[in-house]
């Protein structure tokens, strides 16, 4: 006899709260990983993550229209229920939660939930859209799920420090867990994006995060951030990337920047979004 949980879907709130508070009648801890499907392993470590802290777990699947912009690849972007499903519940998560739109956005939605500060830089910057959609949908999740530990991915650095302060100002009740990023073998990322990347672009991804290793060895040993930034930026150039939103040394937690010189002991944190054709790839490293 297999292990493992039945796997229910819910699509409504109605149904995943009937759910979800049944499981806290019973005084059992509920954990949640919001994502947008086309899941891969990356996705899985965090519902292994999550029931290591939690006795159910809820994953969300929501391709989150207010975080795209309109020339961004929301319509385009990759699905597939049937295989999340059965991956979820080989994971062992409990139950999947894919809300209908309105239930996210019912008619005459009107509400958005700014984070500043570490909002601003980076991402904010590029994507003005990106966070203020995040940070909505998150809230609401929350507010739906009511979990108390929720679990998100390193791979995107910013979103996990915006998702904190988020957490932090509003008083929400959910711990937040930050797990490792999973990698494929030459070291790049793990990303639903990444399906987009032809097999000569998917060689060029790989040197993505050998040149940021680079970069956060060379600050760590005492280098100038100026220097080192300079420097990734030529590589990345050499390497075959058509273009460089940003590579940069921050401060790992308000992503402020640290000056030209070298960091001293502030803890640091390297963040970079590259293009590589019509796919924007974006990674980040401890210093
Ligand atoms: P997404 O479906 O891309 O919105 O991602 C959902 C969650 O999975 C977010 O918390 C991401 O940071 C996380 N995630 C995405 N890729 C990875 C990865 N390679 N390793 C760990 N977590 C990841």
């Amino acid at each position: 006899m297999s292990e493992r949980p039945a796997l229910t879907v819910a699509r409504t709130v109605k149904d995943l709260r009937w759910q979800v508070f049944a499981w806290r009648a019973e005084g059992l801890r509920v954990g949640l990983v919001p994502t947008m499907g086309a899941l891969h392993e990356g996705h899985l470590s965090l519902v292994r993550l999550a029931l290591e802290s939690a006795d159910r777990v809820v994953v969300s699947l929501f391709v989150n229209p207010a975080q795209f912009a309109p020339t961004e690849d929301f319509a385009s972007y990759p699905r597939g229920e049937d295989r999340d499903r059965e991956m979820l519940a080989e994971a062992g998560c409990h139950l999947l939660y894919a809300p209908d739109a309105t239930e996210i956005y019912p008619p005459g939605f009107s509400t958005t939930v700014t984070v500043g500060g570490v909002s601003a830089p980076l991402e904010g910057e590029r994507r003005p859209q990106f966070f203020g959609g995040v940070a909505t949908v998150v809230t609401k999740l929350f507010n739906q799920v009511a979990p108390d530990v929720a679990v998100f991915g390193e791979k995107d650095y910013q979103q996990l420090q915006v998702i904190r302060r988020l957490v932090r100002d509003l008083d929400l009740p959910v711990q937040i867990i930050g797990a490792p990023t999973r990698r494929a073998e030459d070291g790049l990322a793990l990303s639903s994006r990444n399906a987009y990347l032809s097999a000569d672009e998917r060689v060029v991804a790989g040197k993505l995060n050998v040149i940021m290793a680079q970069m956060a060895r060379s600050v760590a040993a005492g280098g100038a951030v100026i220097t080192a930034e300079a420097m990734a930026a030529d590589a990345l150039r050499a390497a075959g990337f058509d273009s460089i939103d940003y590579i940069e040394v921050r401060h790992a937690e308000d992503l402020s920047t640290l000056g030209p010189g070298p960091i001293g002991d502030s803890p640091a944190r390297v963040l970079a979004a590259v293009k590589i054709g019509k796919t924007r790839l974006i990674d980040n490293i401890a210093v």
